[in-house]
């Protein structure tokens, strides 16, 4: 029987944590998967090695520092080079006309505008950037509707929410149970957080990620903003939407129904297995034989905790919650002050019990935007991100000196 086509898609983000294990999949299913386009900031090494393997007709990259550009011509030939930089480079990725899927998988800020351009273009999309709904949500989603593109999750919890909703009706849905492992911080107060250490919030016990979303997930500013990402991609309200905490992150999220029935996906803490599916939709794809196959063994998981999240010693849930249900550019203040202060906190200038405070002020002092346009939200990025930077130097002034 003939093969169906290799699926094409874009990595924006292609040497990051996703972007290196969306190549993993697509290294294990080299008759399903061609690879178009790889786009990433400034590791050139692993980029030209990237594309040495997988020969995409497109590589970019974002950065423009003389430095990283030199080495880019030098180590990428000419007929796959992309000239563009910033965002234009990797938009003219995901907007690349052999391109059918686009994984945004891009860290921070800078997805959104691409993904636009590739929801517009009438491309697929696997969502890893959640920093785009969060930010946009309103945008993506309306632009999506209209252009009929499928936004197809690849955060962990949203593909085990999306798993359990398939065949399902919004209407029967009670309520999301998005699962959280806790962090390395599970258990403690503020006040026993006050001096962790860079190295002790990076060391996250279930999950190998990027830097920012380990910070994030060590102060449960990923599980909020998993939260307002929710909200778009399931069109529910905020009401309907919950966190537990699961420290063995082998439960991946659970959808409650009007009739108390709930369903769960299970699976190993391994991303591969999100990008995966989102891949391959609305099909699986068998792993037997491939390097991939990695079963979950129930024996040796032995066993299921599941706790109450604590809200009042970890306030960025809270803040999360507070600013999608304010709407409007109110989240996108959030997640914008949040990457300063996560950079703050990596630097050494801030306390990582610091975040929270620099956040709420944030919000407090931000004039919302009720139904910003892209303009308008990158505008409060940049408002969002000046404000955390002067907030933290108002905060610490005994620590200022050498760092913030
Ligand atoms: P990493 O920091 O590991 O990787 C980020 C990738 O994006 C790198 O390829 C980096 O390139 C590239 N990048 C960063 N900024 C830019 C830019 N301005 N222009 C072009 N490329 C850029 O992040 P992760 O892979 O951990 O996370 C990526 C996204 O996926 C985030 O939004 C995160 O929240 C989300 N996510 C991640 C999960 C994970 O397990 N890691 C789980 C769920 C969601 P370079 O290497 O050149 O700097
Ligand atoms: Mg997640």
């Amino acid at each position: 029987m003939p093969h169906p086509p290799r699926r094409r898609i874009a990595v924006l983000g292609s040497t990051g944590s996703i972007g290196r294990q969306t190549l993993d999949v697509v290294r294990a299913y080299p008759d399903h998967f061609e690879v178009v386009a790889l786009v990433a900031r400034s590791s050139v090494d692993l980029l030209a090695e990237q594309a040495r393997e997988f020969a995409p007709r497109l590589v970019g990259v974002t950065s423009d520092d003389p430095a990283v550009r030199a080495q880019f011509t030098e180590a990428i030939p000419e007929a796959q080079r992309s000239t563009l930089v910033g965002e234009d480079a990797l938009t003219e990725a995901a907007i690349h006309p052999d391109v059918e899927t686009v994984v945004a998988a891009t860290s921070g800020l800078m997805g959104l505008r691409p993904t636009l351009a590739a929801i517009r273009a009438g491309k697929t999309i696997a969502l890893a950037n959640k920093e785009t709904l969060v930010m946009a949500g309103h945008l993506a989603m309306a632009e999506a509707r209209q252009a009929g593109v499928e936004m197809l999750p690849v955060d962990s919890e949203h593909s085990a929410l999306w798993q359990c909703l398939r065949g399902e009706k919004t209407a029967e849905v009670r309520r999301l149970l998005i699962t959280a492992s806790g962090g390395p911080f599970r258990g403690k107060t503020l006040a026993q957080m006050r001096d962790v250490t860079v190295q002790q919030a990076l060391a996250h016990p279930t999950w190998r990620m990027g830097p920012k979303i380990t910070i994030d997930s060590a102060t449960l500013m990923n599980k909020g903003l998993e939260v307002i990402e929710a909200h778009w991609l399931f069109d529910l309200p905020f009401d309907q939407i919950e966190v537990v905490v699961h420290p063995q992150s082998v439960i991946h999220s659970m959808v409650e129904f009007v009739d108390d029935s709930i369903k769960m996906q299970a699976s190993l803490p391994d991303m591969r297995l999100p990008i995966q599916y989102a891949l391959s939709y609305p099909e699986r794809l068998d792993r037997e034989g491939t390097a991939l196959r990695h079963p979950l063994r129930w024996a040796e998981v032995a066993r299921l905790d599941f706790e109450d999240v604590d809200m009042v010693n970890f306030p960025c849930l809270r803040l999360a919650y507070e600013a999608g249900r304010t709407g409007g550019s109110a989240p996108a203040a959030l997640v914008s002050a949040d990457e300063q202060a996560v950079a703050l906190f990596m630097r050494g200038a801030i306390r990582m019990t610091d975040i929270p405070t620099i956040l709420e002020e944030t919000l407090a002092r931000h004039n919302v935007i009720a139904e910003p346009s892209v303009d308008q939200v990158a505008e409060t990025c940049a408002w969002a991100m000046a404000q955390a930077q002067q907030i933290a130097e108002e905060l610490s002034p005994t620590r200022r000196g050498s760092h913030v």
